[in-house]
């Protein structure tokens, strides 16, 4: 029997990036990204398909020793990600630099280093943006920024690699971890039901994977819609 696909997914030890994973199981065999070695292994238990794939991602030399081995590769999922806020007045630095290291660095770095492998497969880059990729508010310039920048690094990949499909998805205010410490950092209370579900974020993924040879979906925006 042939050998499933391979899909690599990052930020894959809890929110998006697990419910990511899941949904892609059924068909890949899943390379789950992640620091927590522990939330690795609960992920990998319950996950049909799947195996940890442990590396801090600014890690850079940890990086290039992380994907040694990997000469196809046919998803590559970028859900990893560092939500640093803080207006132009607060925000240090360290909160510019942060963003822009996990956010922006990490992702071009590891895409470079599995161009090979995705060619091989003519594969599939997602990136998991946000709508603060798509316009900036008060507040989020040092996250908003990084992920600007990570949008023009979709666009440019998807130009310069026509046997590629490189889509950016846009999500809303998504029921995570991350969403609970910008909730509480703002000072309100917390109301999932105000929030996407990752599971939904993970559908519009699956449908751009699945998509038609055909097709090339570039862009996907998603905004919650309170229930
Ligand atoms: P989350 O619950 O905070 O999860 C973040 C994931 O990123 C974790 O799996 C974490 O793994 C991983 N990660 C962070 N830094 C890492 C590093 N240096 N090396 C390796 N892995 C690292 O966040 P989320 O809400 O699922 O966010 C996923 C993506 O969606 C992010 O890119 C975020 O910007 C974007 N997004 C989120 C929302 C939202 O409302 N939640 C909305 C729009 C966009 P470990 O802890 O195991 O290292």
């Amino acid at each position: 029997m042939p050998e499933s696909p391979l899909a690599l997914v990052t930020g894959a030890s809890r929110g998006i990036g697990a419910s990511v994973a899941r949904a892609l199981a059924p068909a890949y065999r899943v390379l789950l990204g992640g620091r927590d070695v522990d939330a690795l292994a609960d992920q990998a238990a319950e996950t049909a398909n799947a195996e940890p794939w442990p590396v801090d991602l600014s890690d850079l030399d940890g990086v290039r020793g992380a994907v040694a081995g990997i000469d196809r590769l046919d998803v590559l999922v970028h859900s990893a990600g560092t939500a640093e806020l803080g207006t132009v007045e607060q925000a240090a630095p360290s909160a510019w630099r942060q963003n822009f290291e996990v956010n922006v660095v990490a992702v071009a770095e590891l895409t470079r280093l599995l161009l090979p492998a995705l060619r091989a497969a003519h594969g599939h880059v997602v990136i998991i943006n946000s709508g603060q990729g798509l316009s900036a508010r008060a507040g989020w310039g040092p996250y908003a920024a990084s992920k600007h920048a990570v949008r023009a690094f979709a666009d440019a990949l998807r130009d310069e690699e026509p046997g590629i499909r490189v889509t950016s998805v846009y999500p809303g205010r998504t029921d995570t971890e991350m969403q609970q410490a910008i909730i509480a950092g703002e000072g309100r209370e917390y109301a999932p039901a105000q929030y996407l579900r990752p599971d939904s974020v993970a559908a519009a993924v699956l449908s751009a994977v699945t998509a038609s040879p055909d097709a090339h979906i570039s862009d996907v925006s998603i905004r919650p819609r309170p229930h």
